[in-house]
């Protein structure tokens, strides 16, 4: 039975594409204001903030910060608390790729991953606790990854951000644990996202392989399952962890990955 968070406003950054917008519905279909975050194309943005608006109460507004600028996320916090003057879930999960050896790692593309992937979360938790503590209840979520507990060649900053991120999250739950705050991080294995899509891509023009070749010998290698995992399942998860039910779990980075780390 999904939970009922009517009344409550969630924040999901990079919420205009893949996991972030699946975790957007659920949230919507269980009764949260949504703030949208993330690029994309405005009628598809458009057509995300009709979707939003549920039975359930559910509605949505798109703030298009850039998460790799400080003074962005800080407009963007302030204006997200006052839209509906609460913000009682941040989801962090917004999130890039680069794949490249150490060496021919390019130095940009490093602090860009960074900032976007980890420090963006930094960020946003520290704005977003007051109105958490103010209320008396918080869910904070951090879509980290299954590279957020292991680690893959050619992953350097995708692997020390998403360690990183669960890092933070241990963190955050401590110093919130005596005031109805939870802090989880989400550990997905492959799920088939444009980020995913991209590397298919990338690896299919590499190797000159049949893409449905990568999938199988790259990608699902990882997990015993031999499936990908979907937006709906990690969704369905994060709704989990923001119900009540969940209110014991906190600090933890918790895998939905098919399997991958468990070998
Ligand atoms: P996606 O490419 O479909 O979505 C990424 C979202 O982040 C988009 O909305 C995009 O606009 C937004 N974004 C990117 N850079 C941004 C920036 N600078 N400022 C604001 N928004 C920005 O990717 P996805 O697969 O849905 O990834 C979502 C999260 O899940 C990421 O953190 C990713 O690392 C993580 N994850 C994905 C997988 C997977 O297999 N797809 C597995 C594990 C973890």
């Amino acid at each position: 039975m999904s939970p009922s968070l009517t009344g409550k406003v969630a924040l999901v950054t990079g919420s205009t594409s893949g996991i972030g917008r699946g975790i957007a519905l659920a949230l919507a279909n269980a009764g949260c204001k949504v703030v949208v975050n993330g690029f994309g194309d405005a009628s598809a943005i458009a057509a995300l903030l009709s979707e939003l608006k549920t039975p359930a109460g559910g509605e949505a507004v798109h703030i298009p910060a850039n998460l790799a600028k400080p003074d962005e996320i800080a407009e963007l916090m302030k204006q997200a608390e006052s839209r509906w003057r609460r913000l009682d879930i941040l989801v962090n999960n917004a999130g890039l790729q680069t794949v490249a050896p150490l060496e021919s790692f390019p130095p940009e593309k490093w602090d860009e991953l960074i900032a976007v992937n980890l420090s963006a979360a930094f960020h946003t938790t520290r704005a977003a606790l007051p109105a958490m503590r103010r209320h008396g209840w918080g869910r904070i979520l951090n879509v980290a990854s299954a590279h957020g507990l292991v680690a893959s060649a050619g992953k350097s900053a995708y692997v020390a951000a998403k360690h990183g991120l669960v890092g933070l999250t241990k963190v955050t739950a401590l110093e919130t644990a005596r005031d109805r705050i939870t802090c989880n991080a989400i550990c997905p294995g492959y799920v088939r996202t444009p980020l995913v899509e991209n590397q298919l891509a990338e690896q299919a023009r590499l190797t000159g392989k049949p893409l449905e070749r990568i999938i199988d010998d790259v990608i699902l290698a990882k997990q015993p399952t031999g499936e990908f995992v979907t937006v709906e399942q990690v969704a369905g998860f994060a709704l989990f962890l923001c119900s009540d039910t969940a209110a014991g779990i906190t600090g933890c980075a918790l895998p939905i990955d098919g399997g991958w780390t468990a070998t």
